[in-house]
């Protein structure tokens, strides 16, 4: 059994919707109290009257920021820590994947990715550093993805370097924070049912179930549990270190495997 969370204080960037949004419902499931950061006000004010509505004891904050502006990340952390007395655990999840073929990219559209996936996940680290430390137990769960560490998809390039881009910074926090008492580590969702993936369209959508040996795309909470797991006070000795969660979507190892698939 775990050692409960009730209480505990999370941040998760990108709370107001999707992934996110799944994260921060599992930890308010714990009892946790959470902040839900974003850049639309009315998102995310749906965001926390669905999670109260849910969960009636939890304790939901949100605040209004961009990952990508290193100031709204210092305010991340100091408003997370004026309204909960400190922060334990840091999801930063806030990340954009616009469509972008590699022959039109601009350097606007290359800048403009790895400032809220990239630039935006290392200030929002570094900025809840002192909080996490005081913490004695702090937990940074980063959200990268499949796309890029470990496959690729067309339109993606850009966005494939940012996820990997993370899992480079990890492994360096992770040793830099140790002796901090925090560890950090990163979910890699495949393919999650989300608003943002529903805008991709519904061919989009069958095509990935088809190719998922567990046929069905994946739940936020599924992402959720992964990230809890991290928070634990029993993953204590666990740093630097990343989880798939995809149904199985990348382990086909040929066309014949997918076929085989079929039955
Ligand atoms: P989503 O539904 O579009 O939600 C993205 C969230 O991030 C929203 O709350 C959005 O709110 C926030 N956000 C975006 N840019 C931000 C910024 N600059 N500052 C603050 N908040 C920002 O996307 P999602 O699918 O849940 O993706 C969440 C994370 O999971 C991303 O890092 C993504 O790369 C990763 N991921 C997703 C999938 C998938 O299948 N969905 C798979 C692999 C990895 P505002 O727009 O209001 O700011």
């Amino acid at each position: 059994m775990f050692t409960s969370l009730q209480g505990r204080s999370v941040v998760v960037t990108g709370g107001s919707k999707g992934i996110g949004k799944g994260i921060a419902r599992v930890f308010a499931r714990q009892g946790a109290r959470v902040m839900l950061v974003a850049r639309n006000e009315g998102t995310l004010a749906a965001a926390a009257d669905e999670l109260a509505r849910e969960h009636e004891a939890c304790e939901v904050a949100t605040m209004i920021a961009d990952v990508a502006k290193v100031e709204d990340c210092k305010r991340i952390a100091s408003e997370t820590v004026a309204a909960f007395g400190g922060i334990d655990v840091l999801c930063a999840n806030a990340g954009v994947f616009p469509d972008t073929k590699l022959e039109d990219m601009s350097e606007d559209d290359w800048d403009a990715i790895f400032a809220t996936n990239v630039k935006g996940n290392m200030f929002s680290v570094q900025a809840c550093i002192p909080a996490l430390e005081a913490s004695g137990h702090g937990r940074v769960i980063l959200t990268s993805s499949i796309t890029g560490p470990i496959t690729g998809f067309p339109g993606w390039s850009h966005y494939g370097a940012t996820k990997a881009a993370q899992l480079g910074f990890l492994r360096t926090a992770a040793i830099e924070l140790g002796p901090k008492g925090i560890t950090v580590n990163a979910v890699l969702p495949g393919n999650i049912a989300t608003e943002g993936l529903d805008e991709l369209g519904e061919d989009y959508i069958r095509g990935m179930e088809a190719a998922i040996p567990q046929r069905r795309l994946g739940k936020v909470e599924d992402i959720g549990y992964a990230a809890l797991f991290f928070a634990t006070d029993e993953a204590a000795y666990v740093t630097g270190q990343s989880i798939v969660i995809d149904g199985g979507q990348v382990l086909p190892e040929s066309p014949e495997a997918m076929a085989a698939m079929e039955g």
